[in-house]
Parts: structure tokens; C-alpha cells; sequence
């Protein structure tokens, strides 16, 4: 085969559209099967910093990030009287503290993602985007991967790239079941969007973080102030009853925290109304290896490190700007591309994996008193900021530093 000239993306994610993007800039036939019916809204916030930063310039993507991107000015640790224990500005750390200096929240870089292919230039490769579609039958051999998609169409693709997420249907047709690759690290977490409730104490842009005993609530400001996205985890045992469960899912959080204050039964008692109510487990998906024959994980499908690494979007970006530049410089030569993907990407995949585990028991004390330290510590640590505590603080952000990226003209 002279080049993949045909290329299937399954999953219309961060992920999806970003190597979407880079194929089509590169002049590849691409197609994207999302299978919701339309983008998919909401998430919490992304930072961006370090290489992750540095591909979002690299794929021309800041001045759609720089319109979308939040007032984000700093995270505060409130006791359950509403009090403020301790402040992070967003400028604390060189900005790279809880709070990085670029904040978007994942609906709107998929958005930024989404217009850039909208008005990719002329020259590009030919697009095929499709909502509410989904490939039900999948068959490789050495000319192609035939593809029968739930809507009964047929195709054949050279290289099928599957950025379906964590629960990727994709992993499972193609590598085996899920269980295989993920890890359940013990706590449950969820996102949703509330009326901003009265008496938050907080000023215009910082975000309010309140442990309790075995959960976090945070609320982070909407850019407009009437809403907020309430931040929910909790550490208990893996449940199977929650899989899908919307009732079984709010019912959880009911129980973990109702009888706490701050303005969490205001959240208890928006919850059910929530527009775009997200719940999910702290997994982690571990690979030995991200392709076979001519197909390709990316992104959660692939590496997954769990919300708490704070890096599942940034992974995503930078990966699809590893897997689209490789595809694009060994057009001839897909296996050999899917080999150097791997090779660069998975040094920075193992070290933000690494100690998730820990990190989740390090944010959900499970006593009053484990809370009362955590408040002590996080104020000894804004105050004096070159305090040996700071290493506690590398388990709870992203791990990203110095990282050589590749670059591809
Ligand atoms: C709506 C939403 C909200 C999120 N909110 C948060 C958050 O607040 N905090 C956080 O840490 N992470 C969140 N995530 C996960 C986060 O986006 C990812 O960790 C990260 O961006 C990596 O993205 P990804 O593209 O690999 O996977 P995802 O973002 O999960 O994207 C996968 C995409 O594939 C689509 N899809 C699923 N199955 C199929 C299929 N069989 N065929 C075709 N398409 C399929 C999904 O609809 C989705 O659009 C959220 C994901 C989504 C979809």
C-alpha cells in the first residue's frame, strides 16, 4: 500500500477530532463516526500546559482557546461553615498549581477542535463526519478493514483509528474485553451543571473545593455567573449497580453527602434537574500494546489515567498530534507509524499513571481529622510554597513538565 489514503475515526472526542484534524490537514480521506447524535457538551475544565500547551499551539488551536477560555483565577478550600481555609491564585506556581494559566472547559475545546475542521483550508483531505453512527462489524486482512456500521452502510477503510473513550467498543471488538485492560482505583466521580447557588462566598472566577469525610465537592464558576459546574468524587468500593444507572449514580451521592454544609444541599437538591449530569469511575486502562494490524487506540481507549490525573485531555491532544504526524511521515508505512506513536507517547503515559492510586486516597481522607490535615497542609503549602508538602501536590496535578515533542512541518 502506497499510503493510508482512507481513514476511519470511531469517537467524536477531544481525541477523534484532534487526529481528525491533523489527517485531513495532511491531506488524508478521513471519516468520523461519533455516536451521539450531536457533539457531546459539558465536562469539567482542561489545563493546558507543559507539551499539552505546546501542541494546542502547534495545531493552531489558541486563538479559538484564548476566546473560549475561562475566567479561571485561582481554587479555594472552604470548611463546611463556608469559611476559607486557603487560596491558590492561578498565577502561584509559575501557573502551574491546581489552577494552570489556560483553562477550557472540554465541550468548548471539542467546539474549538470541531470549527477548526469546519474551516479547515480547501487544499485539505475530503471529510465524512457522521452523528449517531457506530461500527457493528469490523474485518482486517492485508488490503484493508472492512466496516459495517449500525446504520447497515458498508466500507472499507486503510487504517481505523479508535477514539471511542474509556468504555471504547472498538477496544473490546478488536483486543477483547474490557476487563482485560481497566482497572477500577476506587473512587467514582461526577460533573453537572447547577444554578449558581446564593451564599457560595466565592469571588468571580475561583473555584471553591470542600472535602469531606471519603468525598470532594468543588464548584467552579460558569462564565456566566447564574450557573456552576458542581465537581463531585467519592472513594468506595466498585459497584456494578452504578454502571448506566442515573438513579443508582445520584442516589450514591445523595448518600455520601448529605448532612454536610457549605452550599452542598443546595447541589443535593439541583442534581436531579441537571442538564448535563456526568458520572463515571476512576479507571485506569492499561495496554500492552495500542494497535493491532491496521487498527489504532487513542485516548481514553487507549491509556486512560482516570480524571484524577487531571491529564486525560491533554494525553488526548498530544497523542492525536503524535499518531496524526507519524501517520502523515510514513504515508507507505501505517505499522511503522503505529510503532513510533507508542514509542514517544508511552514514557509520559507511564509516569501519569503512575500513583493514581495513591493520589485518590491522598484527596478523599476518610475521617474528620484526615479532612482538618488536609485543610492544615493545603494552607502551609500556599504559604509557603517551596515547603517539602509541595511534593503532595505533584500526586494531585498533572504530571506534565519537560516532554520532547516531535516536530512535524
Ligand atoms: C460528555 C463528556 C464529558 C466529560 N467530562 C469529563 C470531565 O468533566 N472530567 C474529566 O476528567 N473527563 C471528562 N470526560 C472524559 C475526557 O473528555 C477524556 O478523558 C479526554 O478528553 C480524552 O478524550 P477521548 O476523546 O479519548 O474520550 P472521550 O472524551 O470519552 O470521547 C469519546 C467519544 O467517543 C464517542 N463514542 C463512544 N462510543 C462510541 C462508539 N462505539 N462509536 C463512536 N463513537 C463513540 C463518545 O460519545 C465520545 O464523544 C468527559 C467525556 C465526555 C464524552
Amino acid at each position: 500500500m502506497s499510503r493510508p489514503v482512507r481513514i476511519l475515526v470511531c469517537g467524536g472526542g477531544i481525541a477523534g477530532n484532534a487526529v481528525a484534524l491533523q489527517l485531513l490537514r495532511g491531506g488524508t480521506a478521513v471519516t468520523v463516526v461519533e455516536r451521539a447524535p450531536v457533539p457531546r457538551p459539558g465536562g469539567q475544565a482542561v489545563d493546558l500546559r507543559g507539551p499539552s500547551r505546546k501542541v494546542a499551539e502547534r495545531m493552531g488551536l489558541m486563538p479559538g482557546i484564548r476566546k473560549r477560555q475561562l475566567d479561571e483565577r485561582g481554587m479555594v478550600f472552604v470548611d463546611e461553615a463556608g469559611r476559607q481555609r486557603s487560596r491558590m491564585p492561578a498565577e502561584m506556581f509559575g501557573g502551574e498549581g491546581l489552577v494552570a494559566d489556560i483553562e477550557i472547559a472540554r465541550g468548548e475545546l471539542n467546539q474549538v477542535l470541531l470549527d477548526e475542521i469546519a474551516g479547515r483550508p480547501a487544499e485539505s483531505g475530503v471529510l465524512d463526519y457522521r452523528y449517531g453512527e457506530w461500527v457493528e462489524e469490523l474485518e482486517q486482512d492485508g488490503d484493508g478493514v472492512k466496516v459495517r456500521f449500525a446504520s447497515g452502510a458498508t466500507d472499507e477503510f486503510d487504517v481505523v483509528i479508535g477514539a471511542d473513550g474509556l468504555h471504547s467498543a472498538l477496544r473490546e471488538r478488536v483486543f477483547g474485553p474490557e476487563e482485560r485492560y481497566s482497572e477500577y482505583l476506587g473512587a467514582y466521580i461526577a460533573f453537572f451543571t447547577i444554578p449558581t447557588p446564593p451564599g457560595t462566598g466565592l469571588e468571580t472566577g475561583w473555584v471553591g473545593v470542600l472535602p469531606v469525610p471519603g468525598s470532594m465537592v468543588a464548584l467552579r464558576p460558569d462564565p456566566d455567573p447564574a450557573t456552576s459546574m458542581a465537581i463531585f468524587s467519592t472513594r468506595v468500593p466498585a459497584d456494578p449497580a452504578l454502571r448506566g444507572d442515573i438513579t443508582v449514580q445520584q442516589h450514591l451521592i445523595r448518600e455520601r453527602l448529605t448532612g454536610y454544609g457549605w452550599v452542598i444541599p443546595a447541589i443535593l437538591d439541583a442534581m436531579p434537574a441537571a442538564p448535563d449530569f456526568y458520572f463515571d469511575e476512576v479507571t485506569r486502562v492499561r495496554m500492552p500494546r495500542w494497535s493491532q494490524g491496521r487498527v489504532v487506540l487513542l485516548g481514553d481507549a487507549a491509556y486512560c489515567g482516570s480524571p484524577m490525573t487531571g491529564m486525560g485531555t491533554a494525553l488526548a491532544l498530544i497523542g492525536a498530534y503524535l499518531l496524526a504526524g507519524e501517520l502523515l511521515s510514513a504515508p507507505a508505512d501505517f505499522e511503522r507509524a503505529f510503532d513510533r506513536y507508542e514509542q514517544i507517547l508511552r514514557p509520559l503515559v507511564t509516569e501519569v499513571q503512575k500513583g493514581t492510586e495513591k493520589s485518590v486516597r491522598l484527596r478523599h481522607p476518610e475521617t474528620r481529622r484526615g479532612v482538618a490535615i488536609m485543610q492544615i497542609l493545603m494552607r502551609v503549602l500556599v504559604s509557603r510554597p517551596l515547603h517539602p508538602a509541595r511534593a503532595l501536590l505533584t500526586h494531585l496535578i498533572g504530571k506534565q513538565g519537560e516532554y520532547p515533542l516531535p516536530d512535524y512541518a
